[in-house]
């Protein structure tokens, strides 16, 4: 057990957070050093184990109740746990994040799985400076082809932590191809958005495949073409897909030949915002549009600018719809919260001059699981609306 120790005072709202800030530091007992782990004490009592990184304002990550160590068996532990929890909640999947920080009691670190290929993003020093044990725990529980680290993202540098990327084990095939509800898809774990796929909007996507019958489908934001491939899937007429990612479109075309949907399957590369305006004026209509955007708020201070940006393509994307179309609008920004991205698309709808029913509101997929304690664990938020 960590033979280090930390005092705390906090705010009885903040009581189970994962994370202590570093004014809610008192003392210290034998000088924590940079990624150390320590026992951590509110008001004198026991609460559990942490990680402690004196560079950042978060001082603290708590990532156990008991007195234990961050160690290999820990770490496969905590593994075990989050396989078992995905068995549950997505019976018949094979591919998914395995691992989401916090939420699977692992502070900061992300695991996705594809098929035996694994790609790891570390979100805080404690687990960084463990990789190795990271990659020695995924190798005790699973057969392993490849670990890759996707940590080249501006997360890291309030940590401390440099940027970077590469293969910590084994050798990543070019395209690892990984299943999602029945859909196949080709990921390039190494050169790839994030950590490669989207495995987020799992449950979005169904719904989208559920919706698309028949239907002329325009899928804004399109990266590999997941949405695009499952509206196909679902019976829709036609797809347009529009990302301004060269790669990516010529992924989502790999993809719709996998999945014999390429018929009925189009994607164009270019900016959003224009293609959205080029539509209109060319009086096109779609039946089903499929908004995904990049977070446009990566930072309270980017609300303002960000909303706008929301408000905007939203509004684009609005009047593009025929009597009756749906429109499918997420939010990945975690500032973006329920009420202002429903006030969001009441102005934008103002804008559009047009009036909607709320048919369903989507979130991420249990293999990112929300904690009650924790509301930034939960980012990804949408709304379908249907032309009333
Ligand atoms: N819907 C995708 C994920 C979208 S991620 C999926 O489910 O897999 C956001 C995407 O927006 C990225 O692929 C990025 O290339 C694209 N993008 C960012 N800014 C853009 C813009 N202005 N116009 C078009 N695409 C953009």
């Amino acid at each position: 057990m960590p033979a280090k120790l930390v005092h705390i005072t906090r705010k009885k709202s903040r009581a189970r957070h994962a994370w202590v800030f570093s004014n809610e530091v008192t003392r210290n007992e034998g000088q924590p050093g940079p990624g150390d782990t320590v026992q951590v004490f509110e008001r004198e009592r026991f609460i559990g184990c942490g990680i402690y990184n004196p560079h950042s304002l978060i001082r603290v990550r708590l990532y156990s109740e008991a007195n234990e160590e961050l160690d290999v068996s820990f770490l496969r532990k905590r593994l075990e746990a989050a396989w078992q929890r995905r068995r549950e909640a997505l019976p018949g999947e094979e591919d998914f994040r395995l691992l989401y920080g916090e939420s699977d009691g692992a502070p900061g670190l992300v695991i996705d799985k594809y098929g035996s290929h694994f790609v790891v993003q570390s979100y805080a020093l404690g687990l960084d400076q463990r990789q190795d044990l990271v990659v020695a725990a995924l190798c005790q529980l699973a057969s392993v082809a490849s670990v890759t680290e996707k940590n080249d993202f501006r997360l890291r540098d309030p940590e401390g932590l440099p940027r970077r990327s590469g293969v910590l084990f084994g050798a990543p095939e070019p395209r690892v191809m990984i299943s999602e509800s029945g859909a196949g898809f080709y990921v390039d774990v190494t050169h790839g958005q994030k950590t490669g796929y989207y495995y987020d909007h799992r449950l979005t996507r169904r719904k989208v495949r559920a919706l698309a019958a028949g239907r002329r489908v325009l899928d804004v934001f399109s990266y590999t073409g997941s949405f695009a491939v499952h509206a196909a899937l679902g019976g829709a007429e036609h797809v347009l897909a529009v990302d301004a990612s060269v790669t990516a479109a010529s992924m989502a075309t790999h993809n719709s030949v996998l999945n014999g949907v390429d018929e009925r399957c189009e994607f164009a590369t270019a900016d959003a915002f224009t293609a959205l305006s080029e539509l209109d004026h060319q009086g096109q209509r779609f039946d089903l549009v499929n908004l995904d955007p990049p977070a446009f708020i990566k930072a309270q201070k980017d609300r303002n600018a960000g909303l706008r940006a929301y408000r905007q393509v939203n509004t684009l994307a609005m009047r593009l719809l025929s009597p009756g179309g749906i429109l499918v609008s997420s939010s990945c920004s975690h500032y973006l919260f329920w009420q202002d991205l429903l006030e969001m698309l009441v102005g934008a709808a103002q804008a559009a001059e047009r009036s909607f029913t709320i048919l369903d509101r989507t979130t991420q997929g249990p293999d990112h699981p929300i904690l009650l304690s924790m509301p930034e664990s939960e980012y990804l938020r949408g709304f379908v609306l249907q032309v009333a």
